[in-house]
């Protein structure tokens, strides 16, 4: 304990309406944490300079213990310069190259927090990884490849899947542990999973219809025969920003020294 109250600095760039609730919940977490909320809305023209000012800033308030850009960021900006622009430390979305290299050779670090929040998941429900198939659907930087490493560190095999991986369905059949991130509403049917499997819906699909978010996965249909799964909404996000709570009090016990 230090005695310091952790602070979360929250950056959000432009108009994007769904960054702007994801940015409101996350805020509201840390005030029911005691997190203290730095927050900053920068205009959707604000420039190179003028973020990586912001940033730079944040990175030497010894207030704020983890900063977060929110994603997707205006076109004319580079997401992946721009999150690397903040300090390791500091990462609390885990996403910086630094965090990424970390997982990979498996230094301790901020991991990513919705392949974080899925492992807690898979340990509550007492799903066995080691020695088991697990098959994740997506191999994005942000959720994909860090979901990944981190089943393969904890002893499962694991296949990461793409648009070019051919016979996905007879693929997942064979898992133990299935999961989906994709952004492809109800992909996954009851007949891609094997009876029992552990199935995570990482997906968030808007839909004009009732009702409004769906995942990727047809729960309906794939719950009678999956052995776990989780819902959407419900499953998967809210662990999403309890992990970022975690990730900032590590951040601030480390930057505390
Ligand atoms: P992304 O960057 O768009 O990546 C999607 C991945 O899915 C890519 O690797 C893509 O393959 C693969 N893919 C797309 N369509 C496919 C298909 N028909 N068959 C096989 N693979 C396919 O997305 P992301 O950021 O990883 O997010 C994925 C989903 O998770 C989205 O719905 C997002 O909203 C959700 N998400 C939720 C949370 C949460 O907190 N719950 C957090 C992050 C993301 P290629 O690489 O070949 O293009």
């Amino acid at each position: 304990m230090t005695g310091e109250t952790p602070g979360l600095a929250t950056i959000l760039i432009g108009d994007d309406p769904a960054s702007a609730v994801y940015v409101a919940a996350k805020r509201r977490a840390c005030g029911e944490a005691g997190i203290r909320s730095f927050h900053h809305e920068l205009a959707a023209s604000a420039g190179r300079d003028e973020v990586h000012g912001l940033i730079d800033r944040l990175n030497r308030d010894p207030r704020v213990s983890g900063i977060l850009c929110q994603l997707p960021l205006p076109p004319h900006l580079d997401p992946a310069e721009t999150t690397n622009r903040i300090a390791p430390d500091k990462d609390v979305d885990g996403l910086t190259v630094a965090s990424a290299g970390r997982l990979a050779v498996g230094l301790d670090g901020l991991r990513p927090c919705t392949p974080s929040g899925v492992m807690h998941l898979l340990e509550d429900a007492g799903v066995e990884l080691r020695g088991a198939l697990a098959v994740v659907l997506g191999r994005s930087n942000l959720f994909g490849k860090p979901m990944a490493q981190m089943l393969l560190a904890a002893d499962a095999t694991v296949v990461a899947c793409h648009r070019r991986t051919p016979d996905l369905p007879g693929l997942c059949r064979q898992a133990d542990v299935l999961v989906a991130a994709v952004g492809r509403p109800a992909l996954v049917q009851a007949d891609w999973v094997k009876p029992g499997a552990a199935v995570i819906d990482v997906g968030i699909n808007r839909t004009p219809s009732s009702p409004g978010l769906v995942g990727d996965v047809d729960f309906e249909a794939v719950a009678p025969v999956a052995g776990a799964i989780t819902p959407v909404p419900g499953g998967v996000g809210p662990m999403t920003i309890a992990c970022l709570l975690r990730n900032t009090l590590q951040a601030a016990r480390t930057t505390s020294g």
